[in-house]
């Protein structure tokens, strides 16, 4: 039997939705998320990315500023800026767009945001409070979260599983690794973190109820390494060539996962396709997190 295709894509509309009602009843009550993102310089897929949050924002409701600025901006005054919007009683989220000119230190401005406002959840201090876990636990960063919402949606029970995170980056595997043994709802697994330094990978594979796969390597999941009926979410996105596009005549890049998908549907019980699964919860999350920030500090939770 053919696999449940999880649709990011109508599950991240789905949230927005919800979204959307929270932030009209927060506002009856006089609150208002407030995004700010800042972008320095010209790059093409920043600005893409960017105006995508931006669009969002706005959709569902938020105060919501885009603060664009040069690319010749000195560090010293990245800094004051991110400030500003660190005291602005309105402003809720911070997003400092990636990457930044050369001459910046990312870090430096990343650790300069304030970790109450960090809605990207990678300042160290939202780190450690995602590995205290429990409520300590206040912005968990955006992709890894949309996973989290993506399997406890798509009805796979995480309490007991055999949960198998190909991958290890700070911003993919170490963090949903740690979001899924949390001991908690839509958690409370057994993980496994594997990488290039694994022995029998595939032996791994083959153990999981749930299989996170962010490697960033093209078909490196063989469709005989899932276990039948696992839910397999496929987070890598690799550009294998290009193609036409249909609708507007231009070259377009043709997308694929780490998982062979079209073999995989017919042995997972679930999986996310790419494009349109994982992706599109990313910026959705992004939202989550900033609604979230502004109840905070509205003392709403
Ligand atoms: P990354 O920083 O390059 O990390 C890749 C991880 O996979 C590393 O830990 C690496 O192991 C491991 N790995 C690579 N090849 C492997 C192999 N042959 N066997 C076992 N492990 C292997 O990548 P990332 O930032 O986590 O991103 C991973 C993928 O997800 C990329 O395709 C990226 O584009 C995609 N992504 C998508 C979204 C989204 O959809 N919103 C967001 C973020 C990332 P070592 O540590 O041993 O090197």
């Amino acid at each position: 039997m053919s696999a449940t295709i999880i649709s990011g894509k109508d599950i991240a509309a789905q949230i927005r939705e919800e979204l959307k009602k929270e932030v009209a009843e927060m506002k009856e009550k006089g609150v208002v998320p407030g995004l700010v993102t800042i972008l320095v310089g010209k790059n093409p897929a920043s600005i893409s990315y960017v105006t995508g949050k931006q669009k969002t924002a706005h959709e569902i409701g938020f105060n919501s500023i885009q603060d664009d600025q040069p690319d010749d901006l000195a560090e010293a005054d990245l800094l004051k800026l991110v400030e500003k919007y660190n005291k602005d009683t309105k402003i809720h989220g911070i997003l400092v767009q990636l990457p930044l000119p050369k001459h910046i230190d990312e870090k430096k401005v990343l650790n300069a945001i304030d970790p109450d406002k960090d809605v990207d959840g990678f300042h160290p201090v939202n780190v450690g409070r995602l590995m205290i876990g429990g409520n300590e636990a206040k912005f968990l960063p955006c992709t890894p979260a949309g996973i989290q919402e993506l399997i406890v949606r798509a009805g796979f029970e995480t309490a007991g599983a055999e949960v198998v995170v190909v991958g290890r980056s700070n911003i993919v595997g170490k963090p949903i690794a740690n979001i899924m043994l949390q001991k908690g709802k839509g958690a409370n697994a057994t993980v496994t973190i594997v990488h290039t330094g694994t022995k029998n990978l595939e032996e791994h594979c083959k153990r999981a109820d749930i299989l996170i796969v962010a490697a960033g390597v093209p078909g490196l999941v063989k469709p005989e390494w899932i276990k039948p009926g696992a839910c397999v979410i496929d987070v890598g996105v690799n550009r294998v060539g290009e193609k036409k596009s249909e609708k507007t005549g231009k070259m377009v890049a043709i997308l694929r996962g780490d998982v062979d998908f079209d073999a995989a549907k017919e042995i997972a019980g679930a999986i996310t396709p790419v494009p349109g699964g994982v992706g599109p919860m990313t910026i959705t999350m992004l939202m989550k997190n900033t609604v979230k920030s502004a109840k905070i500090h509205a003392g709403m939770v």
